[in-house]
């Protein structure tokens, strides 16, 4: 008798850890749902919206760069991956602001 109430007792045993180990796995799902969820939900509210006024961005493309401007506040975004492919070379750096700031209505700089 003893045997057997020992038995039911590990087969308690091992299915209240399965059980809490499926809550367990559940629950992790549903927090990393609710993340993505929430990012897509701030993605679609913020998406080509200015950081500084929350107008619409419109884009612009620069020597091969895209550039988002505000028509608002005017303000001008760069991806930090474009920001990466920038030309380091002063002379080409200094070719891609001037186009910039021609774009954005500064007239030719001399
Ligand atoms: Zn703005």
């Amino acid at each position: 008798m003893e045997a057997v109430v020992r038995a039911k007792h590990l087969e308690n045993e091992y299915f209240y850890k399965r059980d809490l180990e499926l809550i367990q796995e559940q629950q992790e799902q549903e927090r990393l749902k609710a993340q993505h969820d929430e990012a897509q939900k701030l993605k679609e509210l913020h998406w080509m919206h200015c950081p500084k006024c929350g107008h619409q961005l419109h884009e612009l493309t620069c020597e091969g760069h895209p550039v988002a401007r505000c028509e608002s506040c005017l303000g001008v975004f760069l991806e930090a991956s474009e920001v990466a492919k920038l030309p380091l070379k002063e002379d080409t750096s200094a070719s891609f602001l001037t186009t910039l700031h021609e774009l954005l209505g500064g007239g030719s700089v001399s």
